[in-house]
């Protein structure tokens, strides 16, 4: 039936799949775009959608039932039809991934009641969103509540999404696109502007959060109107950063990359052991345990899959950590950072002054929603700018790209403020057991941080705010005062 939590949660599923099959594409063409290929007599620049997907090898086209994601490359045992060249192993699991993480976030926000943002009722799925638009939804606050849940699960997909396609190009080139990082923000912009994002804590703007939402608003376009006008310096701008995605120098200074083959584990094998093996542990754990350890526990192999594929690399991959090594640590580290200390000034000088100044301003439920994307936006960036600015004062060479600025600005306007510091703290701990385990195989350990942030994000999902309430409940010193989640929710009292 329609509520069945495995009919919806397979198709999501399907979907998903599908879904990694498009952002493997994005992965590995991003780097190449513009650049000029030849394929079927004809020679035109790369885009994401041409020239059609074929064998690098022998450049014969794939049929379709040879794209089925996950399933055509086990039927093909991972070669070419034609000319029997692998297919990397990081297409099936960043599919597998994908189409995981997408059933295992429905499941726990439909079934379990479960999420960084509750869904009204469990036991309901996907298709009475669509009852609720199409049928009698208006003025039913079950159906609109449903009808919110979906919209949170399609945002948070979609989060999900992105951050797949930001870590797989930030693990190969060391640089997060700012165009995936812009429509993340530009999702949670429009969708809490119509009002349909629900679950994001909104913000009074007459209270100290909304205030500081507003100051730090006004601020950061200040800082970014007299960037445009060269009044505030650009840093950097002398150093010619390959990898740089947003600074004025690198525009004219990107070299052509020469196509190489996506880069992907060495040898199929292991990953393709240990995605079985997960596979097992994660079948097992909806036998045996609840709908929410089973659901974190999805999530969670759907995270461990996807790095199995994007993070190891093989040998001909094209290997850009010496370049970022050579570059981190260019001349006048100290000088150069400091001017972005200068365009934080304005947001941060605004936002604090507007929390120390009480006024009131109108508050319609979208301008709640609205600060409360602002908020998370600033909050988000701001943390890890300081972060990548104190970390470049004290040891004189560049910590964290502004590339990892735009992510957490982009991830902290989908989830909201109060989500940024758990991400901020899980992320470090996962990176830093990639290192040891780099350590011990002997390989390379420039890590790049877009990876460790995304994953954070998309664990903080479901793990965010027990965490939240668990430090809550430690600064308060107490130990049985239930920490209210100040959820809003438009039509519910
Ligand atoms: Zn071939």
């Amino acid at each position: 039936m329609l509520l069945n939590p495995i009919l919806t949660g397979t198709a999501l599923f399907v979907l998903g799949a599908c879904i990694g099959s498009f952002l493997n594409v994005i992965i590995w063409r991003s780097a190449y775009l513009g650049q000029p290929v030849t394929f079927g007599g004809k020679t035109a620049g790369l885009s994401l959608s041409w020239p059609p997907s074929h064998c690098p090898h022998c450049n014969c086209a794939i049929r379709w039932y040879q794209n089925i994601p996950v399933l055509a490359w086990v039927w093909l045992r991972g070669r070419c039809a034609k000319c029997q060249a692998k297919i990397p192993v990081r297409y099936p699991l960043v599919e597998l991934a994908t189409g995981l993480a997408f059933a295992a976030l429905y499941v726990a926000y439909f079934h379990t009641g479960w999420g960084h943002q509750p869904v009204g009722l469990a036991g309901a799925g996907i298709w009475h969103m669509v009852a609720a638009v199409f049928g009698n939804g208006a003025g039913n606050q079950q159906f609109r509540s449903m009808f919110n849940g979906g919209i949170t699960l399609g945002l948070d997909m979609f989060l999900v999404a992105v951050l797949f396609a930001a870590s797989g190009i930030d693990a190969d080139w060391y640089e997060i696109p700012t165009a995936l990082t812009n429509i993340l923000i530009a999702a949670a912009l429009l969708t809490s502007l119509f009002g349909l994002q629900p679950g994001l804590p909104a913000l009074n703007p007459s209270g100290m959060g909304g205030r500081m939402a507003v100051g730090g608003t006004a601020g950061l376009l200040v800082s970014l109107g007299l960037l445009w006008r060269g009044i505030l310096p650009r840093s950097f701008s002398q150093v010619v950063f390959v990898h740089a995605t947003d600074t004025a120098a690198a525009d004219s200074h990107i070299p052509q990359r020469s196509i190489a083959p996506m880069p992907g584990p060495q040898k199929s094998w292991p990953s393709v052991v240990g995605t079985v093996l997960i596979l097992l542990a994660v079948a097992a754990s909806w036998l045996w345990t609840s709908g929410r350890a089973a659901a974190l526990l999805t999530l969670m192999a759907a995270l461990v899959i996807f790095l199995l594929g994007v993070l190891p690399r093989s040998s001909e991959a094209p290997d850009e950590s010496a370049q970022v090594l050579e570059e981190s640590a260019a001349p006048n580290v100290r000088v150069e950072i400091l001017k972005e200390l200068l365009f934080l000034m304005p947001p941060v000088v605004l936002a604090l002054v507007a929390a120390s100044i009480p006024f009131s301003l109108p508050h319609p439920a979208w301008l709640q929603r609205l600060l409360g994307v602002l908020l998370g936006l600033l909050f988000g960036g701001g943390l890890i700018w300081l972060t990548r600015i104190s970390g470049s004062l004290a040891f004189n060479r560049v910590a964290m790209g502004l590339g990892d600025v735009h992510l957490m600005a982009a991830i902290g306007a989908v989830v909201g403020a109060r989500l940024v510091l758990p991400i901020f703290f899980i992320a470090p701990v996962l990176g830093l057991l990639w290192a040891i385990v780099l350590k011990f195989m002997g390989k390379r350990n420039v890590l790049p941080y877009g990876p460790w942030l995304s994953m954070a994000a998309i664990l903080a999902l479901l793990v965010g705010w027990p965490i939240e309430h668990w430090y809550l409940l430690k600064i308060s010193g107490s130990s049985t005062a239930p920490v209210t989640i100040p959820m809003h929710w438009p039509g519910t009292p």
